[in-house]
């Protein structure tokens, strides 16, 4: 590094550890690290990282670091799974961290929203929602920021009910690359006053600026939940079973998730404190269906385990080839056991893959939900004709057309390594996905490293002109 340029980095330093006082810029490569090192993707290296703990700061930290020509990453609570979480491989990104910026949360009960700063975990916005009889309702397996669920438009598992962080976004405060902070934290449930501003944050990774505080819908929270696994023998059975539910009691469905026999069976392996609920059965499932009802109803009014036992007998009764296809349905109260299960599925394939030598490797995409069961059975006959040592042990929420394609194998019984066989594989599912039956190749994670390749592959090209002439805008 030339002395001028090391003035310079020198310089910035300076200036950021003035701003940010003790703990809030890290250098030491130790304290590095956990920014460093994705969830279960990517690896990079940064130059610094930042702890800003106001919006203010954060506009000040970006504007200093665009003076000084210095890339700046923002970093949440780094449960991505794109490897766009951590900075690149060049050792030049300043990396944002909003972890400090986790002050502020201002609940308002009757207007049913909640402003917040960007760093809020999930489970601390819960907490503090509880007393109020409301909740932020993305549920998923993990503990993001809020600030992070906006740039990747969390889904989750209750999105049949509630839909994603877009559905449930009325405002944000951004800071633009060049510093510039912008406050659109409208608490308005309708305006339709031209570009919707906030929209352009959304999903779009932190590419356009960063998310300093947001202004979000709330729901009340359920008096009742219940839950029942239905365990049937083809996946065209399951759908049937979502339409029936939809068409008979819709408004009380909160999360239709399908679990394939393989995951299930990892699970029962390797999972923690797990017991098999079709311990009795006399055949296996070729899908366990997670079924809940929620309402806000207390159960003095409607017992809801009652209505969802009810509509699945009414399924059974009525579904001509149920008989068939039911293996057997079992209940749990609140659904605990069931969700425990769903949970456990992606860590142990991981678990069983690590003991056998094997290798995972995970599809998160979406089909129009009616051809779900025709893509799965598709997806499973290509992989078996192309390459027969692979498994495929998919679930995930199929209310909302999205499924987790884990494609399982023992490297010792393949015939090539990984390094060949990820890039084939990758790309016969994705075609097959997008291209035969007009899915998404990411249907919630967003677009990182780990799939850039294919968004250069099936993005329009009018999509694509727009994309960058926003990221030009920006001075991206
Ligand atoms: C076990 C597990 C289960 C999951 N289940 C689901 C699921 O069901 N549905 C689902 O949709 N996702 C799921 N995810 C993915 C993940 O939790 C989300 O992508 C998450 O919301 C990201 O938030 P984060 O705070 O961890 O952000 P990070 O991982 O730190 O960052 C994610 C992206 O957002 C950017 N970013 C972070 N903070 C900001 C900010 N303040 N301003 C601008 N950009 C920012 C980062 O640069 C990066 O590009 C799961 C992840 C795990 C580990």
């Amino acid at each position: 590094m030339s002395a001028g340029r090391q003035d310079d980095a020198d310089g910035l330093l300076s200036a950021l550890q003035r701003l940010l006082g003790e703990g809030g810029v890290l250098t030491e490569r130790s304290d590095l690290e956990r920014y460093e090192t994705g969830w279960r993707y990517g690896r990079g290296r940064a130059w610094a990282v930042v702890r800003p703990s106001t919006p203010e700061q954060v506009a000040e930290v970006v504007r200093l670091a665009h003076e000084h020509g210095r890339p700046t990453h923002p970093i949440g609570a780094n449960t991505g799974l794109v490897g766009a979480s951590n900075p690149d491989a060049s050792g030049e990104q300043l990396v944002v961290s909003f972890e400090r910026l986790n002050r502020t949360i201002e609940i308002d009960a009757v207007d049913r929203t909640v402003l917040c700063d960007a760093g809020v975990l999930l489970s601390q916005l819960n907490e503090a929602l509880a007393p109020h009889g409301l909740f932020f309702p993305i549920d998923l397996g993990a503990d993001p920021q809020i600030g992070g669920m906006v740039a990747t438009n969390t889904g989750g598992s209750r999105l049949c009910r509630y839909g994603d962080v877009r559905h449930n976004l009325l405002g944000l405060e951004v800071v633009l690359p060049d510093g510039t902070r912008v406050d659109r934290l409208s608490a308005l449930h309708k305006d339709n006053t031209d570009l919707d501003f906030k929209q352009l944050f959304v999903g779009t990774s932190g590419v356009y600026g960063f998310v300093t505080r947001a202004r979000l819908k709330v729901a009340a929270l359920p008096e009742q939940r219940v839950a029942a696994l239905a365990g049937v023998t083809n996946g065209e059975a399951g759908l049937r079973l979502l339409q029936h539910l939809e068409r008979s009691a819709g408004e009380f469905l909160s999360a239709f998730e399908a679990i394939s026999g393989p995951a299930l069976d990892a699970v029962l392996e390797h999972g923690a404190d797990v017991t098999d609920p079709f311990v009795g059965a006399s055949r296996r499932p070729e899908y366990a269906l997670l079924v809940e009802f929620s309402t806000t109803l207390g159960v003095e009014r409607l017992d809801l385990r009652e209505l969802l036992e009810a509509s699945l007998l009414a399924w059974c009764e009525a579904d001509t080839t149920a008989e068939d296809d039911v293996v057997d349905v079992v209940f749990d109260g609140d659904g605990e056991s069931f969700w425990h299960i769903r949970h456990q599925i992606s860590e142990s394939l991981a678990h069983d893959a690590s003991q056998h030598g094997g290798k995972v490797l995970g599809f998160d995409v979406s089909v129009p939900r009616a051809r779900m069961a025709e893509f799965t059975s598709r997806a499973r006959e290509l992989l078996a004709a192309r390459w027969p040592f692979v498994r495929l042990c998919d679930f995930g929420h199929w209310a909302d057309g999205g499924t987790h394609l884990n494609v399982v194998w023992r490297e010792a019984e393949a015939g090539a390594p990984a390094a060949e066989l990820v890039p084939a594989i990758q790309e016969a599912v994705y075609d097959l996905c997008v291209r035969d039956f007009a899915g998404s190749y990411s249907a919630e994670h967003g677009v990182g490293p780990h799939n850039r390749s294919f968004q250069e592959r099936y993005e329009l090209p009018a999509v694509r002109a727009a994309r960058l002439a926003l990221a030009r805008h920006f001075g991206r």
